[in-house]
């Protein structure tokens, strides 16, 4: 055996901030490794627009490796099959890795351990996706939270522990085993839908960091009040290079404090705490590992929920008639990306409108975002839906018309995506049902040739959704 050591990377292709990398470049001799085995994550392994951020964030870390003269492996799985030919080929003697917590992946992992410990190779795991492990935060009774506020109490009041840095000092073995190709993958949609994709995000270490500080430059002293506006360039879009590990918590908390040098801002508190429902999802997802399919609220397993494929269908295409979930649904579609505002929005269409169970949504986000998250998609998706942890209550139904009214009030958005409403005024945009017929004469619209007639009326469907509700309320 050799001094060394596999660095298993799986979503945390990052160099800074890395604990598995820096504890086998401490020991020696290191060799990072990427194993393409989507079926251990099954049924949720990446899909569609994830997919094809991978293939570039691969790539990218590929080319900064190089930089220290180290290669970066690429090998199909199974895992634990390739982890061993490459110890045999390579005669290392330890394995190291960074923790993921998706339920389906904890148990590979831990299957994965043993198996390597039975071999007497060293191993270890490591924390770099988030502020604090689910196991660490806990009620005074000891149970897991299921609300909000006082789980980021008392984890924001714990010592945070700071990023580590790269190592000064990368040596790689003697001999570089084979290597797949990253092209081999088949990661790269053989129809080119993934343009608008690749046009609008900069996968990799270096676009996370450079997303963190023009957020940090431009944003995130007006982020309390931009962050709800989708035309705005408020929020960070950080979450898929934080789903992909790219940039850890870690170095985001550490970046908003230095940039606050002391001072409190109230923009950057605002934005923690978002950063703090990121880790509130992977507690519960961690508690509660049923929970991507299952309601947490489980008197929701009996709710009366529409059997209609063709409104499940439209939504999907943003051909609801309702420019707010439109806007959204189409961004979705041609960036993977949706403004959390609308997120709430069209979620609550789908599953109180249209009536739609909350997991065929959860499903088709999880096709098409590049930040899909088996967390943050669960807990999003149950949030709106009315059954997951501190949700919003049931009869808290977005009005997609006055969301917009709200929070788009010229329109931008809405003209943005469904350039067919492009013409109609601020004032009727986000109703176009409800303006004079001239108005949609003079812009250039007629519902239902242009543009969809709405699929349902949103007062009528509110109501129904109320009694929906009502018939599984008294349970326990
Ligand atoms: C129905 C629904 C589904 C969602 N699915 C996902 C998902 O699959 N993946 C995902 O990362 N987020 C999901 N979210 C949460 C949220 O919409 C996105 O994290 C956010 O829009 C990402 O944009 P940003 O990076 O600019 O966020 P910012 O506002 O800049 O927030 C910073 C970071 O905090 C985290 N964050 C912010 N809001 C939330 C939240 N509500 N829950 C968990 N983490 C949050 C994200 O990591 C985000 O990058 C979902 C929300 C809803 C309502």
């Amino acid at each position: 055996m050799s001094d060394l050591t596999l660095v298993w990377l799986r979503r945390d292709l990052r160099l800074a901030d890395n604990p598995a990398l820096a504890e086998a470049a401490a020991r020696g001799p290191v060799l990072p490794v990427y194993i393409h085995a989507p079926d251990e994550e099954a049924p949720w392994a990446p899909r569609g627009a994830q997919r094809v951020w991978l293939d570039e964030s691969l790539r990218v870390l590929q080319a900064s490796l190089a930089e220290f003269g180290m290669p970066l492996v690429i090998r199909q799985g199974p895992s634990l099959e390739a982890l061993q030919t490459l110890i045999g080929e390579t005669g290392a003697s330890a394995v190291t890795w960074n923790r993921l917590y998706e339920p389906a992946v904890i148990e590979r992992d831990r299957q994965i351990k043993q198996a390597l410990r039975d071999d007497r190779l060293v191993v270890s795991s490591h924390n770099a996706a988030l502020l604090a492990e689910p196991w660490e935060v806990a009620t005074k009774a000891g149970d897991p939270y299921r609300v909000y506020t006082p789980f980021w109490r008392a984890l924001s009041a714990q010592r945070m522990h700071l990023p580590v840095a790269v190592p000064d000092k990368l040596v790689g073995p003697t001999e570089a085993p084979d290597s797949l190709a990253i092209e081999q993958l088949g990661l790269r949609p053989t129809i080119g839908w993934d343009a608008g994709i690749r046009a609008a995000w900069t996968p990799g270490e270096a676009g996370a960091q450079i997303a963190l500080q023009d957020f940090l430059d431009r944003c995130v002293d007006s982020y309390k009040q931009d962050r709800d506006w989708p035309a705005r360039p408020g929020t960070s879009r950080l979450s898929p290079h934080l789903h992909f590990g790219e940039i850890g918590p870690r170095q985001v908390w550490q970046g908003v404090h230095e940039w606050l040098d002391g001072s409190a801002r109230v923009g950057a508190e605002t934005f923690l705490s978002e950063i703090g429902w990121r880790e509130f999802a992977h507690h519960l997802l961690f508690h509660f590992p049923d929970t991507p399919s299952k309601p947490l609220d489980r008197r929701f397993e009996a709710f009366p929920w529409a059997d209609d494929d063709q409104a499940l269908k439209a939504w999907q295409q943003g051909q609801t008639g309702i420019p707010m979930v439109d806007a959204g649904m189409r961004e979705l579609w041609e960036t993977g990306w949706m403004h959390n505002r609308v997120r709430m929005v069209v979620a609550s269409f789908l599953t109180k409108n249209l009536r739609q169970p909350w997991q065929a949504g959860a499903e088709w986000f999880w096709d098409t975002l590049v930040d899909a998250d088996l967390a943050s998609n669960t807990l999003g998706w149950q949030w709106t839906a009315g059954c997951g942890a501190d949700a919003a209550p049931f009869f808290r139904i977005f009005n997609p018309s006055r969301q917009g009214e709200r929070f788009d009030p010229e329109g931008d958005y809405v003209r943005q995506w469904v350039p067919e409403l492009a013409r109609l005024p601020a004032k009727h945009i986000h109703a176009p049902w409800a303006a004079p017929a001239a108005v949609c004469r003079d812009a250039g619209v007629t519902l239902g040739t242009d543009y969809p007639a709405p699929l349902v009326d949103l007062k009528e469907s509110r109501r129904e959704a109320l009694a929906a509700f009502d018939a599984i309320k008294a349970q326990r």
